[in-house]
């Protein structure tokens, strides 16, 4: 697995490039935004500082984002709420705070790369995510079992959920993969559909608000 990590911070890079690479990862470093863009082709996963000499850390992950779906982990000293928002809302799969522990910093690379692989194009047709049952073949929709009635929108709007559960989708995603790719419309309905699946399912945790930045799909109990 190629990791790119993108810190200007010889200090910081070092022992983490070292680390990476004893822990089996190929590693190449960018020190500024400018290079890491130039380098970004064939990696795996990219660790983004936020505070870059050149570009912003945003700007980058914005222009990586833009051109590949390649997992960005964003790592930064800023901590702000958000910061975590902003670097979600751009793209960013995940968020780090630093000083991190090693080991976590592992365990968050391999959660967005088994993540971007759910990504792929979806060849079952059986989606479950704890008791919720989704065929995609018939479009039909269970519980424990029970079948729920959907509209093609709530089930449209499901389906995208469940088809990465406890990946955060932020609701221009959601509006943007569900509604349309141009929709201006009240973001509004977006609400008022998540109310009725909540409504319908009978779970109302099962679909999980992440303040500020959208919705997902809860994987374990509460
Ligand atoms: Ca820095």
């Amino acid at each position: 697995m190629q990791v790119l990590l993108v810190e200007d911070d010889d200090a910081l890079a070092e022992p983490l490039v070292a680390g990476l690479v004893r822990a089996g990862f190929v590693v190449r470093r960018a020190s500024t935004g400018a290079e890491a863009l130039d380098l970004t082709d064939g990696d795996d996963v990219v660790l983004l500082d936020l505070g870059l000499p050149d570009l912003d850390g945003y700007e980058v992950c914005r222009r990586l984002r833009a051109r590949s779906a390649v997992p960005i982990i964003i790592v930064t000293a800023r901590g702000e709420e958000t910061d975590r928002v902003v670097g979600l809302e751009l793209g960013a799969d995940d968020y780090l705070v630093k000083p991190f522990g090693f080991r976590e910093l592992v365990a968050r690379i391999r959660a967005v790369t088994r993540r971007a692989e759910g990504r792929l194009p979806e060849t079952g047709t059986r989606v479950t995510v704890g008791p919720l049952a989704i065929d995609r073949r018939t479009r039909r929709v269970t519980m424990d079992g029970r079948e729920i009635l959907l509209t093609p929108k709530e089930y449209d709007l499901l389906d995208f959920l469940a088809s990465d559960p406890g990946a955060v989708r932020t609701r221009t995603e959601i509006l943007e993969s569900v509604w349309d790719s141009h929709w201006y419309g009240p973001t509004k309905t977006l609400d008022v559909h998540i109310a009725s699946l909540r409504r319908k399912l009978g779970e109302p945790g099962l679909v999980e608000t992440v303040r500020g930045v959208g919705f997902r799909m809860r994987t374990t109990a509460p």
